[in-house]
Parts: C-alpha cells; sequence; structure tokens
C-alpha cells in the first residue's frame, strides 16, 4: 500500500505517512483528502495519497547534515559538469579549497573523476566548464525523502504540492 504526503493547513508539505495513519486522520476529521488514487480501501473511502491537516502545525527546522551520501542525493548521482552518472563519482569544491573555498552546500557539488582532474585548481570559470544546477542547500529532509519516491517512479501526484522538484 501507498505513502501519503501531509500537507499543513497552508498547503506546505510537512510529512510521509503511511495509509493507515492518514486514514485515521481523515476519519477523525483532522484532516482532508487533496488527492487520492481511486482505489477504494473502504466502501466510498479512496486510498489517500495527499491529505491536509485542518490545524496548523508549527515544525522546527531540521538540518541535514553536509555529508557526500546527501550531496550524492542532491546532486541526482550525476556529474554536475558533464552529467555522466555512474560509479566512480567524486565530490568537487566549486571554489577550490586552496583558494578558499569552503565545505558547503553552495560549494560542494558531484563531479567524475574525468571533471575532477581536468578542473583541477580551478574555478569552473577559469577552467571553462559550466555548472548544470548551481548548487544550493536542500529545502528540508522532506524534500529528500519526497525526491527519492518520484525519481523511483511512484507518487508523481506529490510534484506539484513540493517546491523545487
Ligand atoms: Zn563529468
Amino acid at each position: 500500500m501507498g505513502k501519503v504526503l501531509v500537507l499543513n493547513a497552508s498547503y506546505e508539505p510537512l510529512n510521509i505517512t503511511s495509509w493507515r495513519r492518514a486514514a485515521v486522520l481523515l476519519i477523525k476529521g483532522k484532516a482532508e483528502q487533496v488527492e487520492h488514487n481511486g482505489k477504494l480501501v473502504y466502501t466510498e473511502f479512496p486510498l489517500p495519497t495527499v491529505i491536509r491537516l485542518r490545524y496548523y502545525v508549527r515544525v522546527p527546522y531540521k538540518e541535514i547534515p553536509l555529508t557526500r551520501r546527501n550531496i550524492l542525493h542532491r546532486d541526482n548521482h550525476s556529474c554536475q559538469y558533464c552529467s555522466y552518472t555512474g560509479d566512480d563519482l567524486t565530490l568537487d569544491h566549486v571554489i577550490p579549497r586552496s583558494r578558499g573555498g569552503g565545505d558547503s552546500w553552495e560549494n560542494i557539488v558531484t563531479a567524475c573523476v574525468r571533471c575532477n582532474v581536468n578542473k583541477g585548481s580551478r574555478t569552473p570559470k577559469e577552467a571553462n566548464m559550466i555548472l548544470r544546477h548551481p548548487p544550493r542547500k536542500p529545502y528540508s529532509s522532506l524534500h529528500f525523502e519526497v525526491a527519492k519516491h518520484l525519481k523511483s517512479g511512484t507518487h508523481q501526484e506529490w510534484r506539484k504540492y513540493v517546491i523545487g522538484l
């Protein structure tokens, strides 16, 4: 059974939950159905895929750790210079460390070995290499989760509720 995207009362995506938990929220009147996939779980109760809470929930911002795994995920496991996907991907400092570039979401991208070696200790401009996407900090860990579902081909109906995907 599918997962359900939960929206805050403000329509901002909040989290992902099981369809059972979502059904409970709907039955108790704590949430309203926004999207369903047409499959009936009970009589006249289609399986929800997106619900919206009737009350507003405050969420503290959760910092996403800057790790190799998370950078690769943000960059779709592809070289940000030539779009190569595959094994032996490396992390590249856009402004090289030797030139004062730091460890941040905005300065580290996924690069294949070839591009990384080719770029060396130059900036992309000096090396005449163009970044496919300007690197930035992910919005939230929920974006990460939603992106994973979309990439695996499930829950395409979530896309329109999540900014930046
Ligand atoms: Zn490359």
